[in-house]
């Protein structure tokens, strides 16, 4: 059985084990030690890495009896090593995990709001709330834990049988058989927790919430504390300085411009589409007057420099509109999209004709005898208007 040194000395960097087996885990070399202070993964915050020995802790895993620590290369049993945590990760979990605790003691006590689970995350936190809950209600939570963290409350560890654990008011309840583990928030939380916390509530340093989603009935809160509250203020500074220097207005006009260009765009497109449609209109003229008329019929099969699909569609519709057309208009944007099309006193069968040209250009396609449409042809778009002016005949 692995002695768990950060279960009653949390603050401990490095210490002196006993390996007492190497085992195998996943294919990697595992150490199960005596004693240690490498933190397992378990309640929701990871594990903890390190050097241990001559190698490198890459994983520490909670197996209930022993505590495996995967390691680089393999050591020996029998052997005494020296394990040295990594502070900076490690820190940064206390920092998130008793910034947790006073976090949901907060809703708990303001709200009668229950958290249900906690993940951390590599970046960000979740804390899972029983019930959904506003956004003021949110920063009045908010701002009470961050008096608590301001205020440096001492959290304290101590040990209670089930017995004396019933008699107490745990936010958390237990989840172990045997004896408890309390986390203490002097004057604000009492929970059961195996995990690692930070001496007193001033080294949280700040928690902040960064977004709130409704799930499950409730409500998922992301949250970052301390040096990750930095590292996130930094980055939100980052993006608004970049955008407010695009677009030269002050970061509380973000919202508001962002959405005026937002607007002007869709004018734009608006504006585009109607001159692309008028456009059309005077293509579609154009190209029937330039086209052989066989048998009262104008044979018109172009190749439509500068138009897309749909722009291909308005001109043969224009085209067509007018009594008298067949037409076929080939785009030059790779893959090469193609419309077929007649006027309704035309007797001839545009999808037809749209399936001969695709057996022999490939792509695909389909439509009614007045307007058939086809993409992904492969080949020169004047051969395949050549191919069109035949069938058109
Ligand atoms: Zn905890």
């Amino acid at each position: 059985m692995t002695q768990r040194i950060y279960y009653t000395e949390p603050a401990r960097r490095s210490f002196d084990a006993v390996v007492t087996a190497i085992v195998q885990h996943d294919g990697a070399p595992a150490v199960v030690l005596d004693r240690t202070a490498f933190y397992p993964t378990s309640g929701g915050q990871p594990f903890d890495t390190g050097r241990l020995g001559s190698t490198e802790v890459l994983n520490t895993i909670d197996e209930g009896e022993r505590v495996l620590h995967v390691v680089r290369t393999p050591l020996i049993a029998g052997e005494t090593v020296h394990g040295e945590i990594d502070w900076t990760r490690r820190f940064d979990h206390m920092q998130q995990h008793t910034g947790q605790h006073v976090l949901s003691a907060a809703f708990d006590r303001v709200l009668d709001n229950r958290t249900m689970s906690f993940h951390m995350g590599g970046e960000s936190s979740t804390i899972d709330l029983a019930k959904e809950v506003s956004t003021a209600d949110v920063e009045r939570c908010v701002d009470e834990a961050n008096r608590v963290v301001w205020e440096d409350r001492p959290v304290t560890i101590r040990f209670a049988s089930p017995d004396e654990a019933a008699r107490l008011p745990l936010r958390k309840e237990p989840v172990r058989e045997g004896p408890l583990r309390l986390i203490e928030i002097s004057d604000f939380d009492l929970s059961a927790c195996g995990g690692t916390h930070v001496a007193r509530t001033g080294e949280i340093g700040l928690i902040a919430v960064t977004a709130t989603e409704k799930f499950r009935g409730g409500t998922r809160l992301t949250f970052v504390c301390g040096g990750r509250a930095l590292r996130a203020l930094r980055g939100y500074r980052d993006a608004v300085a970049g955008s407010v220097r695009s677009l030269s207005v002050l970061p509380h006009e973000l919202p508001a411009a962002v959405e005026k260009i937002q607007a002007e765009g869709k004018q734009a497109r608006k504006a585009i589409a109607r001159l692309q449609s008028e456009l059309a209109v005077h293509e579609a003229a154009r190209l029937i007057s330039v086209s052989p008329i066989v048998g009262g019929v104008h044979r018109a099969a172009h190749v439509a420099d500068g138009w897309d699909a749909a722009g291909l569609k308005a001109i043969a519709s224009s085209m067509t509109a007018q009594p008298g057309v067949a037409a076929a208009l080939v785009g030059i944007t790779s893959p090469i999209a193609l419309v077929v099309a007649r006027s309704s006193d035309v007797s001839l069968d545009a999808n037809a004709v749209l399936q001969q040209l695709l057996k022999r250009f490939g792509g695909r396609g389909g439509g009614k005898p007045e307007l058939a449409q086809g993409a992904g042809l492969v080949g020169d778009p004047q051969e395949i208007a050549a191919a069109a002016r035949e069938l058109l005949s």
